[in-house]
């Protein structure tokens, strides 16, 4: 087996090593596991319920649409998926495959449709190898069924050697990795501050994305080195390559074991400033690993990915129940709920006939724009969180900002959402402080009115740079030009610092830039006394607050702030990091 090495984006730091498991799109809900030789019927009975259950919906949709004024090709579409549902290459095969290899029924399904679509992307006549969606759509309807009644849990551990290998993967697609424990993952595509990356780093776990080819070139169960920290993809590492990365990944958890003392340590730097480190967390789930790492609040919950991985939309309630877990198992900590900024990379099932397809999302009707276009959606979740707030120390954080009149109308919401609740006698904290994200450079440039309005910002330095630089966050094409370190993203972020401070008013930064360790001392040296970052970053983080004095770093930060040439401010950020 040759060996070779892929370049690409290191977006979560930390070396893993595992056997490559390749994923596609309709597999990604799949686990793969075996089952014991017992249990072989009770996985067949299983598929066969699941096949009798898609056959059930197919019928409903057909007598559904009998007399009603649905198109005549929808009835030959429903007719084509009953053909390939009920061919036995797809409701016997994976019988076989369950039997003989003593897979879950999940995975035979999805062996088989790989077995099909390869076939049918040989056919010459176009009109039947693109009927080959079709059968990728009746496996997904069948999936559905399966996983909505999943059989044996994967043994616990088989993942930890795993390393998934797909093309492509959204926010929503990674955040269904939390429940597992893989070793790490790559993919083809992707930006350092994607949502994807983002999701990853909250994982905890080496990834690598931007490789463009790892998909084609590595085969299932390879094995692969992932250095998230040195950007790179070591397949099939000779004996001596791999004797020498478990050597690094035990320095690394040496160097974690040892980070772990200072979790209950205050973060003071050396000349006495207090700084708070809190977390940016997307699920309630992710309040373990916050507390375990001694975060003094949460700076950033991304409410909007209770809105991803599930069909339809969060009732008040299951949102209520949401932020009130989080709020208390806070402890009287603060909690900063974003209220939802869906759009641009991240799309919820239920939306669909809402948010259409825009030809530049991340420029169109995102996050609070969205929300004020949807006045009862936006309603719903700020009663949501205003209940919660009857049980911990919430805070609301509004996304993407960029104009006094949207924090007008978005007060006027907040005011008639507590109207509401008021009325109903539902209990909740009248002075629950309101926020406002800096994420755009118009937001900066405007900070002082909004400074008025609202009681404390947080600057999303991953948006402020995207827009400000003209370089979308997800597209790999272009992260080159992806800097923070650009003068024009330094000089705003000291002019909204600066602003804050004299209007005394709170600020903080809960972008990616937060968590780098690199840059920590940069923005203490701008005036910012509150960090928002990742959980897995805070130990990393403090221990470098701990060894910062930031009387000598503003100096050297004003010195940074007169640099044009860029690599001179490269050379002075290495002075500021001695
Ligand atoms: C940001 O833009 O920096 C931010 C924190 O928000 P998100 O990454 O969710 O857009
Ligand atoms: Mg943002």
């Amino acid at each position: 087996m040759t060996s070779f090495a892929l370049h690409g984006v290191g977006v979560s730091a930390g070396i893993a090593i595992g056997r490559a498991q390749l994923i596609s799109h309709a597999t990604l809900e799949v686990a793969h596991y075996t089952i014991d030789t017992g249990s072989v019927s009770a996985e067949i009975a299983r598929f066969d319920n699941a096949l009798r259950e898609v056959q059930r919906e197919l019928e409903g949709l057909h007598a559904a649409m009998t007399g009603g004024d649905a198109p005549a090709e929808f009835g030959a579409f429903l007719d084509v998926h009953w053909m390939i549902l009920t061919d036995p290459t797809l409701s016997d095969t994976p019988k076989k495959i369950i039997a003989e290899q003593r897979c879950n029924a999940e995975w035979a399904l999805v062996q088989q449709m790989n077995v099909l679509v390869d076939q049918f992307d040989a056919i010459d006549d176009l009109y039947l190898r693109e009927r080959k969606a079709d059968v990728v759509q009746v496996v997904e309807r069948i999936l559905k069924r399966l996983l909505g009644k999943p059989g044996a849990v994967a043994p616990a551990g088989a993942e930890q050697h795993t390393i998934l290998v797909a093309h492509d993967l959204s926010p929503a697609d990674v955040i269904q990795f939390k429940q597992h424990r893989y070793a790490a993952f790559l993919t083809d595509v992707g930006g350092a501050t994607s949502h994807t990356a983002i999701v990853a780093r909250s994982l905890a776990v080496p990834a690598v994305v931007a490789t463009h080819n790892a998909r084609q070139l590595i085969r299932e169960n390879e094995l692969l080195i992932v250095d998230g920290t040195n950007n790179v993809v070591i397949v099939n590492p000779d004996k001596s390559v791999l004797a020498e990365y478990r050597l690094k990944q035990g320095e690394l958890s040496l160097e974690r074991a040892r980070l772990r003392r200072l979790v209950s340590k205050a973060a003071t730097s050396i000349d006495g400033v207090a700084i708070e480190l809190q977390a940016n967390i997307e699920l309630p789930g992710d309040l373990a690993q916050t507390l375990e790492n001694g975060a003094t609040g949460i700076g950033l919950f991304r409410s909007e990915f209770l809105f991803l991985n599930r069909e339809g939309l969060p009732s008040e309630d299951e949102q209520f129940e949401a932020f009130r877990s989080v709020a208390e198992g806070m402890q009287g900590k603060p909690v900063t709920i974003r209220t939802f900024d869906l759009g641009a990379d991240k799309e919820a099932a239920g939306l669909e006939g809402l948010a259409r397809v825009a030809p530049n999302p991340a420029l169109g009707l995102r996050a609070v724009r969205f929300c004020l276009a949807e006045p009862r959606l936006f309603l719903t979740q700020l009663r949501a969180i205003l209940r919660a707030s009857h049980y911990g120390k919430v805070k609301i954080l509004i996304p993407m900002l960029v104009s006094i009149g949207e924090i007008d109308q978005t007060l006027a919401m907040i005011a008639q959402a507590k109207e509401t609740l008021r009325e109903q006698g539902v209990p909740f904290d009248s002075g629950v402080p309101i926020g406002g994200m800096i994420e755009i450079p118009a937001a900066v440039l405007a900070i002082a009115s909004f400074l008025k309005r609202l009681d404390f910002v947080s600057i999303g330095t991953n948006d402020l740079i995207q827009y400000t630089l003209a370089v979308d966050r997800a597209d790999d094409t272009v992260s080159h030009l992806y800097d923070p370190l650009h003068p024009a993203v330094l000089m705003l972020l000291a002019m909204a610092i600066a602003a804050a401070n004299k209007a005394k008013i709170p600020i903080a930064v809960c972008g990616e830039m937060a968590g780098e360790a690199r840059l920590t001392r940069l923005l203490l040296g701008l005036g910012l006394t509150n960090l928002s970052m990742h959980p897995a970053h805070l130990l990393a983080i403090k221990q470098r607050v701990l060894t910062t004095d930031i009387g000598h770093a503003r100096a050297l930060v004003a010195r940074i702030l007169r640099t044009e040439d860029p690599a001179r401010v490269a050379k002075l950020l290495d002075k500021l990091n001695e």
